[in-house]
């Protein structure tokens, strides 16, 4: 049977957080044989979450870990706890029987129904192109007789993986050889979590294009406006309560 793929992905409360979700079900319960692995950046799960995964449609998993508040500044990398919280999970919860492939999946960005299929055969680690990341229109590995030769991208073209956190994918079992694997804070510069974590399971080498030997774009760094609230009266005028 086919691989799972597991997609986690962080989350915060916010505004357009329901809408966000929404947008990614829409996407996600269309995928056979996935695994939803959601994460909140909130010290409880919130009703909001849950019930909204519930009635989504997608096999998940709902968990949260609430990032420090010294970490929460302008220029930290974001969702570094949550995704370690899912990496943990899935070494406690999955083992050399699964076969499985996992995948981080921001709540923003959009995501090509042909990506799943593309990673779906993630032997050791998967690399493919992202649209809107490195001050471009897109980011992508250069490819030559199969391999991964470099980097085309508009931002440090000296990372050794340029590549976004929708960038690649990894076989599960690769993550469960590799238990001390994780996201970094300390000693991680900002836009350096992807090659720090890449780093410690493969190499450049070993790297498996996708996408037409990285020349399609599957995913989008979207990111979403915040909707403007200035009108939003300070006590509730409404004479029902309703979630948004
Ligand atoms: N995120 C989070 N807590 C935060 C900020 C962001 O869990 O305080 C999540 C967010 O929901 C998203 C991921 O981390 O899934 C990346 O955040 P964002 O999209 O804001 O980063 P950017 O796209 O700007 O790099
Ligand atoms: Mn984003």
């Amino acid at each position: 049977s086919l691989p799972v793929i597991y997609a986690i992905t962080p989350t915060y409360t916010r505004p357009v957080q329901k809408a966000e979700l929404t947008r990614l079900a829409h996407a996600f319960r269309q995928v056979p044989r996935f695994h939803w692995i959601v994460v909140e950046d909130s010290t409880a799960r919130t009703d909001l979450v849950a019930r909204f995964l519930a009635r989504s449609g997608v096999p998940f998993t709902h968990l949260h870990v609430f990032t420090p508040r010294r970490f929460k500044r302008a220029g930290m990398p974001r969702a570094t706890e949550q995704r370690n919280v899912a990496l943990a999970w899935l070494r406690q919860h999955r083992s050399k029987r699964d076969s499985g492939v996992v995948f981080f999946a921001d709540d923003d960005n959009t995501y090509s129904l042909e990506l799943f299929d593309e990673m779906r055969s993630t032997r050791g680690v998967s690399i493919w192109p992202v649209g809107f990341v490195g001050g471009r229109a897109y980011e992508r590995p250069l490819v030559s007789g199969g391999k991964v030769v470099g980097w085309y991208t508009g931002w440090r073209p000296d990372r050794p993986f340029a590549t976004d956190m929708a960038g690649f994918a990894v076989n599960l079992q690769v993550i469960l050889a590799n238990p001390r694997a994780q996201f970094k804070r300390r000693g991680s510069q900002p836009g350096m979590q992807e090659s720090d974590f890449l780093k410690q399971i493969t190499k450049v080498t070993e790297l498996e294009p996708k996408a037409n030997n990285c020349s399609r774009v599957l995913v989008w760094h979207t990111r979403t406006e915040k909707p403007h609230l200035a009108n939003e009266p300070k006590h509730r005028k409404d004479t029902v309560v309703i979630e948004v």
